[in-house]
């Protein structure tokens, strides 16, 4: 008999109860440290003073409103996200997949509005994730993501990570865009190289081309910039966000600039709930902590912090790591044992932590993080390492 809830999902034998910073208390009273932040979703940690306030303020006088009417809180969050980025203009989504279906319609329309109406296509990366729509999958190419759900959505064109040959091959007359994360998330914590990006803007500048940025995962300071493009001094026409922003509560965004969204006319796209007033408060009050003076040096600071800690493991337990990757707070083990197996052990050690591609353990705390943290995990880590070696 099929389970009351859809089983699309491997889950843990375990039920949280509630949540503290970086710590998760399940129903039988254990408590878990949380290396996985709900996949790079609770920014500021598990039950964040501020964003309770903020939430249930909100909660008590409006909820929801459609945006058939103004919704002060998206003015406000948009112009800030304005005031702290490349961009000019925000649509509000759901979730990370509506903020790049909104990314990858915005550069088609750009491209019909200004006199390309044959431009449709978007070149995409290997080890690429960008969610789960039937566009998205097809963006991210993955075969076991693309099995059984018919033809592949038409229009994705999709080469080596890194390889800029192979993308300036792929430009062909109908190409409208380049989508890419700038660390790869799923496909493993590889950072693009910054002269990668550079050599992706500068071809879509020579092809009128739209760059999309996909920073739903390494957005709102997980990477020690408030975006992760920033290390690279590249920008682009359109960028996606989501996990980060809403600290837990679920909500997406697609900034662009004035030029990239005039295709965008009255009535081109929508969402009902899109922006809502619930969403609007808790990204706003999530914003107030990340651009709040020293936020962001103080995950630069842990995350260095973190990245030397576990260099000495990998160091210590060659049979078990291979290499330390990623960038700020999305750090990633390279393993020389099954990811998901490590997986196991640390929860054993009650730790969470989340498996990537290319055998890769993801490590996503929350940016609240302090040192003490980071030595706590060390010791879970070691413990798990502790029984691949005894084997
Ligand atoms: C999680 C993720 C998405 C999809 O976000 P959802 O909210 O699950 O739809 C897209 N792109 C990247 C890089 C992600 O990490």
């Amino acid at each position: 008999m099929i389970a009351p809830v859809l089983p699309t999902y491997a889950r843990a034998d375990v039920a949280f109860e509630r949540g503290e910073g970086c710590w998760l208390i399940a129903e039988d009273g254990t408590r878990y440290l949380d290396f996985a932040a709900g996949i790079a979703v609770n920014a500021l940690g598990h039950a964040h003073p501020h964003l309770v306030k903020a939430l249930s303020e909100q909660a008590s006088r409006l909820w929801h409103t459609s945006n058939l009417y103004r919704v002060p809180g998206q003015e406000r969050l948009a112009q800030r996200l304005i005031a702290a980025s490349f961009a000019d203009t925000v649509f509000f989504s759901n979730s990370g997949v509506e903020a790049i279906e909104a990314s990858i319609k915005m550069a088609r329309r750009y491209q019909y509005k200004n006199g390309h109406p044959e431009r449709f296509r978007t070149i995409t990366f290997e080890g690429a994730f960008h969610g789960r729509t039937l566009a998205a999958i097809a963006a991210g190419g993955q075969a076991k993501y693309l099995e059984g759900f018919g033809p592949r959505a038409e229009g994705f064109d999709q080469v080596s990570f890194g390889d800029i040959k192979a993308v300036e091959a792929a430009i062909v007359p109908e190409t409208a865009a380049m989508l890419i994360e700038p660390v790869q998330g799923e496909g493993g914590l590889r950072p693009a190289p910054p002269e990668f990006l550079r050599a992706l803007r500068k071809l879509c500048d020579e092809h009128g081309l739209m760059l999309i940025f996909d920073e739903v995962q390494t957005g709102v300071g997980r990477t020690g910039k408030l975006f992760a493009h920033e290390w690279s001094g590249v920008t682009p026409d359109i960028m996606a966000i989501a996990k980060g922003i809403g600290g837990g509560f679920p909500m997406g965004a697609c900034l662009a600039t004035e030029r990239a969204a005039s295709g965008m006319t009255l009535g081109s796209h929508a969402s009902t709930f899109g922006g809502n007033p619930l969403a609007m408060a808790v990204g706003n009050a999530v914003l107030d902590v990340v651009l709040a003076p020293g936020f962001l040096e103080h995950v630069r600071d842990v995350a260095n912090f973190a990245r030397q800690q576990l260099a000495g493991l990998v160091a210590a337990h060659p049979k078990v790591f291979e290499d330390v990757r990623g960038e700020g707070l999305m750090l990633g083990l390279k393993m020389r044992v099954p990811n998901t197996e490590f997986v196991s052990a640390l929860f054993q050690q009650k730790m969470l932590a989340v498996g990537a591609g290319d055998n890769v353990v993801r490590l996503l705390p929350p940016l609240i993080v302090e040192e003490g943290d980071v030595r706590e995990a060390l010791k879970r880590l070691e413990g798990a390492a502790a029984t691949f070696e005894a084997q």
